[in-house]
Parts: C-alpha cells; structure tokens; sequence
C-alpha cells in the first residue's frame, strides 16, 4: 500500500511538473521549463554527402548527451521533403528542442508552425531558416567574412594590390536555396569587384550574377559540367587563372574538369583555386598542390554554441549571442553567435588542422 501510495504521488508530480514545464514553454522567452532538462532534442542535418554536417551531427549528439539530454540526430539527404517530415517526426515524438540545418531555407514555414504551437524553441544551424517567426537563435560562423577570405586569397595570390594584372577569374556559387550562399558571394564580390571593374580582373564568360553562378545544393558534379562549359566555350585560347569556388566539394569538381582539359601538366599550372570545410579531401588536395585554399570552420565550436543555446533555452537561460542585426529572415532579425572561419593554404594547414586537432597528420597522408 504505501509503495502504491508513493508510486501514485510520483507520477502525480511527474504530471504536475510535465504540466508546468509545458504552460511554461514559451518559445524562446527564457522561461524556465521544469521537463525540458534531459529531453529529447530533435537535430535535423541536411546530408551526409559532405563529411562536414556528419562532423557538425555527432558532435552535437555528444554535446547534448554529456549534458544529459536525450538525443535524435536525422539527414535528409537533400531532399526538402525528407528534412520537414523528419522535423514532424520528432515533433510527435515529443522533442523539447529542435536544431535545424536547412536544405532550403524558406520551406521549413508550415512544420516550424507546427513546433511553435507545441511550444519547442527552435535553433537555425549554420544556415539560417527564412520566412518564419518561429526561429528563435542562430549559431554560425561569419558567412560574410568566408567570401571575405575567399576572394582575398585570390587577390592576395595574383597580386592585384601590386598592380598586377589582367587575370582571368571564373566565379561560382553555393545553392540559392541557402542563405549562406549570397553571404559568401556578397563577401568574395566585396574584394574582388573592384578589380573586375578596375579589368584587373575578367570574366570571360561573362557569368557574374549570382544566380548565373549559383550551384543548386552546391552539387559537385554540376559545378564540374559548369566549368566543362565555361572551358570550352571561353578559354579556348585564354587561360583560366583563379577560380572562386564557395565549398570543397564544388572546388573538387572545378579540378576535375580543369585537369580534364591538361591544367596541372607541363606547362599548364592549375589556376588558384579556392573552398571551403577543409573536407579530409580537399585538405589532402591542397597538400599536394591542387586545391589551393579552403576555408576552415571548426564545427567542434559550432556544436557547442548551439548546445549551449539550447541548454540555457531548456533551462530557464539567455543563450549568449554576438550578433543582433545581420540576420534578418524576412519575417524577423534571429538573434546569433558568429564564429570566426579561418584560410587555409599548404603554408599553415599543419598549424591550423593538425595542431588544432582537426586532422591527425597520419590522416593526411
Ligand atoms: C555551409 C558550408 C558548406 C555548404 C555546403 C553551407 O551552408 O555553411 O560550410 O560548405 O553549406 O554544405
């Protein structure tokens, strides 16, 4: 009888504080949320494609887990359909928190509805979430800056500031369905326009819009055909010097096609040519003198500044931000945490990566 009693008395305050912490799990207000702490948080990852978002998923998984939390870690394989009713799922399955990594940033409205009516705050990863209120912190890195660093390295290499001069540059772009994209183009286009409008710089195909260069779902293999036509179309005679590739993945398929047409054999040195991740590849590829630049973001970082939020969201905390006026979603400016990316060439990938524990220097044999 009394192990009934205090059976039925605990579940009464299991209930009672269920109930408190829910009529208390005002979305993003701070409030403290009796349950949340040690609840489920639902992370959706946009693709294991790319090693960096299986990277920025276990991380997070082992961030969450050290601070007691339960976890469910989803890709969606690109594609938007997959993403949202992996977000329904965990919403059903009674997630406290939500950590998205878009794959198109404005087509999460409806179920970010649905997570807002059901009280679950909700944190935009890496790239931000548009068109919705319902988005309450963002953790980054400086996207602006990743085109800044880009592009410098571009105009640093050639030479421009020296006066150096006329190279032919060819440009691309990530995929127009995520904010980051126009970020890093806005960035690169910030240092090198005034050398395209100086001629220090050309483009001789022509394509410098951003939605001329853009790379939907920054698909390596439609870069490499983009590049197989700018090639044969426009540098027939003249040579290709730089390219500003946004993602190491895309920068892999810009080598390919160049090396198809003989850059990198005798006579014919590879352009400059750029990225982002410091992807295992890409990395291994700069070493051996192909890929000349990538820009590292430590995604060890990023998971904890989004556990962080999402930790002092759960329990009653303000989530620490940096950043209050870049990020404006079309419907609101979401409070965020800018990290800072950092270049990366052969010159220092041993200081960055190796002794910043990125990469063993066995795994970059
Ligand atoms: C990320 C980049 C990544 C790209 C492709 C962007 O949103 O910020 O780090 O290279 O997506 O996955």
């Amino acid at each position: 009888m009394r192990k009934l009693s205090t059976a039925l008395a605990a579940g009464a305050l299991a209930l009672t504080l269920a109930g408190c912490g829910q009529s208390a799990n005002g979305v993003g207000d701070g409030a403290a949320k009796g349950d949340a702490k040690g609840g489920l948080v639902g992370i959706a990852m946009p693709t294991k494609s790319s090693e960096r978002w299986i990277n920025d998923g276990s991380n997070m998984v082992k961030e969450f887990q050290a601070k007691g939390y339960k976890t469910d870690l989803q890709y969606g394989d690109n594609v938007v359909e997959n993403q949202v009713s992996q977000i329904e799922n965990m919403i059903t399955k009674g997630a406290k928190l939500l950590v998205v990594a878009a794959i198109d940033g404005s087509s999460l409205t409806d179920v970010l509805q649905k997570a807002a009516d059901a009280h679950i705050p909700v944190i935009s990863y890496d790239r931000l979430i548009r068109g919705t209120k319902n988005v309450d912190y963002y953790a980054t890195f400086d996207n602006f800056k990743v085109g800044v660093l880009q592009g410098t390295y571009i105009a640093e290499k050639l030479g421009l500031k020296d006066g150096k001069g006329p190279f032919n540059v060819e440009l691309f772009a990530g995929s127009p369905d995520d904010n980051n994209a126009n970020f890093f183009f806005d960035g690169a286009m910030s240092v090198l326009k005034p050398y395209l409008d100086d001629k220090k710089l050309v483009v001789q195909s022509g394509q410098t819009a951003f939605n001329q260069v853009a790379t939907l779902r920054w698909d390596g293999g439609l870069a490499q055909s983009r590049m197989d036509n700018l090639l044969s179309k426009s540098y027939t005679s003249a040579r290709v010097d730089a390219v500003l590739s946004p993602y190491d993945g895309i920068s892999i398929g810009i080598l390919s096609s160049l090396k198809g047409v003989g850059y990198g054999g005798a006579g014919k040195p590879l352009p400059i040519v750029t990225g982002q991740d410091a992807e295992l590849a890409s990395v291994k590829s700069v070493i051996a003198g192909e890929q000349t630049q990538t820009v590292y973001k430590d995604t060890r970082q990023l998971a904890k500044v989004a556990v962080q939020m999402g930790d002092a969201l759960l329990t009653g905390g303000k989530p620490e931000t940096n950043d209050t006026t870049q990020y404006d979603n079309g419907a609101k400016v979401v409070p965020a945490y800018l990290l800072q990316p950092v270049s990366v060439d052969k010159d220092n990938y041993q200081k960055v990566l190796v002794d910043g524990g990125q990469y063993t220097a066995d795994q970059l044999k």
